[in-house]
């Protein structure tokens, strides 16, 4: 009789090779590393995106077959039988006598609640294991967050900057501030360009995956590249940390919420990414931790001896040890009631053109065409200029964040949804932020080089050339001013809308009314 296997499974966003699981080789513990039709089709993904899945997954394989464990990785041939993951394990575990089933828990509330089920009906022994991958242990979640609450980030911060002893001296931030964002997010100008570095780029050929891909029909959006330039494994995850901390870190804070059209014209291919880590596709996989990201950034500020100032390292840790676990605290309060969350009763169309780019306005043609081509936008194109536009248009969150869920090759539901759902389109309320990211022309033209070229006239808000933005803004404000104006930081805005003349108040009115209408053609 075969002996007995405790089977182990690895799923395509747990590639930590830090995990206390892999400290030990044993040989009847069989690691499960399986390409799946349900996670490449749960939403229609971009197809570097899961391109990138699974090549990172077959890198991890190979890497822990190196290191002497007993690995397993099935490729969409050879799981397109099974129906799903239970029904995957389950034939798994007939074949190789398994008698022991562990697995580190899905940071997805679908994916979750699916292997909570499955192994409910278990008689075999299970046991599921934390990821050890968050600065917050899953277990520790529910000491911070409570669903529903109002939560914000700047106190959530503190205390981790504080438990975590993160730039601190003592009791006090280095430096005796929180926060130096009055420093930090400046538009970028001609004479800023040339500094800017090239992009680290990798160049992973993945035509078979990407034939496999094809081969078992799983639909998908934006371009293929099978020279795949996102990091596949630990080493290369290392070298972009790297690359960041050498050549971004100095002025991230500074370009932070930047946008520019302009620099590639100089025959150039570094707009996309400025000054940016493009380090959330290796965090969310794992492959890299948040833990070793901060600490080799902080080396990396001290070792600068004052090149890389207090505010762009701030800046920076402020993105990872606050925003990246406050949103997944969020979500795992909230879920699943989190992901039918409305306020506004929002229920438009996205317009075709969020998938071919095609639209007159040039902030959302270049915020669109570059998620298309590289599966990436920073995180302001994404707040500020395609959340912002479904926000003052009132597209239906669902699907919004299908989009955002398929488009991004860091787009896990736990740090998508609140960040989509919550952040960019108020859906929940306020339970992310406590004031929508809505915003005219004149913010996109404060932090952008693109209305210049626009065909749109950004200083006006009526007629046929006028900024959409202008018109959708004064629009979404004047119909929710009850539940916003509230908000002191909305004051000034209601003030300036009631000493707008009746008249102009109405043909404004009239050209959000057309512009609704007629989503699909400006
Ligand atoms: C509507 C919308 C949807 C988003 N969807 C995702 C998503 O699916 N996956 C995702 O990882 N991030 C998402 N973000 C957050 C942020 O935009 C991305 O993390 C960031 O753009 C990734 O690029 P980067 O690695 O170059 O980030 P950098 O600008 O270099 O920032 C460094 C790191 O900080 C973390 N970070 C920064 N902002 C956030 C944030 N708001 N929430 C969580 N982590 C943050 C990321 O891990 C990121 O890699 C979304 C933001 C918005 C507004
Ligand atoms: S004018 Fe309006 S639509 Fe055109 S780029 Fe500027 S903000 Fe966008």
């Amino acid at each position: 009789m075969k002996s007995a296997t405790r089977l182990r499974l690895v799923l395509g966003d747990q590639l930590n090779a830090s995990h206390s699981w892999f400290r030990e080789k044993h040989q009847g513990t069989l690691y499960v590393i399986a390409e799946l039709h349900q996670e490449a089709s749960y939403t229609k993904h971009h197809a570097q995106k899961i391109s990138a899945f699974f090549a990172a997954m077959s890198q991890f394989a190979d890497a822990l077959e190196q290191a002497g464990h007993r690995v397993l990785h099935l490729t969409l041939d050879e799981t397109a039988q099974y129906q799903d993951l239970p029904a995957l394990l389950a034939a798994l575990f007939q074949r190789h006598n398994v008698d022991h089933f562990e697995y580190q828990l899905a940071d997805e509330y679908r994916l979750r609640h699916q292997l909570e089920n499955f192994t409910q009906g278990l008689t075999i022994k299970v046991t599921p294991y934390e990821t050890e991958h968050f600065y917050l242990k899953d277990a520790e979640l529910a000491h911070y967050f409570q669903q529903g609450k109002k939560h914000r980030l700047e106190h959530f911060y503190r205390k981790m900057r504080l438990r975590f002893n993160v730039m601190m001296e003592g009791d006090e931030p280095l430096g005796g501030q929180w926060n130096f964002d009055q420093q930090n997010r400046q538009k970028i100008k001609p004479k800023d360009f040339v500094a800017v570095p090239e992009p680290l780029l990798f160049s992973h050929d993945v035509t078979l995956i990407w034939e496999r891909i094809q081969r078992h029909n799983i639909n998908t959006i934006g371009e293929m590249n099978t020279a795949l330039l996102w990091p596949v494994n630990r080493k290369q995850s290392l070298l972009l940390l790297d690359y960041f901390c050498r050549f971004c870190l100095v002025r991230f804070g500074q370009f932070q919420d930047a946008m520019t059209a302009k620099l590639d014209a100089l025959g150039e291919s570094k707009q996309w990414a400025l000054y940016h880590s493009r380090l959330s596709f290796a965090l969310n996989t794992k492959m890299i931790s948040p833990q070793c990201v901060v600490d080799t950034a902080i080396a990396q500020y001290v070792s600068s001896e004052g090149e890389i100032s207090l505010a762009q390292i701030e800046g920076f840790v402020r993105q990872i040890i606050g925003w990246r676990e406050f949103v997944r605290g969020v979500y795992w309060s909230n879920m699943p009631e989190y992901g039918q969350l409305n306020v506004l009763n929002a229920d438009n169309l996205l317009p075709d053109w969020f998938w071919n780019a095609k639209t007159n306005m040039n902030c959302l043609h270049y915020a669109i065409k570059q998620s298309l081509q590289y599966a990436y936008a920073h995180h302001i194109q994404r707040l500020m200029v395609t959340g912002n536009f479904c926000l003052i248009t009132a597209i239906d969150p669902k699907q919004v964040d299908d989009w955002y869920l398929g488009i991004y090759i860091d787009a896990i539901e736990w740090v998508e949804m609140p960040n989509t759902r919550g952040m960019s389109q108020f859906a929940d309320g306020g339970i992310v932020g406590s004031k929508a990211y809505a915003a005219s022309g004149n913010y996109i033209n404060k932090m952008s080089d693109y209305c210049s070229d626009c065909k749109y006239s950004v200083s006006k808000t009526i007629g046929d050339n006028a900024c959409p933005l202008n018109a959708l803004y004064w629009n979404f404000m004047a119909k929710h001013q009850q539940l916003f104006s509230n908000n002191p930081r909305n004051k000034m805005v209601f003030a300036n809308w009631q000493k707008k003349p009746i008249d102009d108040q109405q043909a404004i009115l009239k050209r959000a009314e057309y512009l609704l209408n007629n989503l699909h053609n400006i």
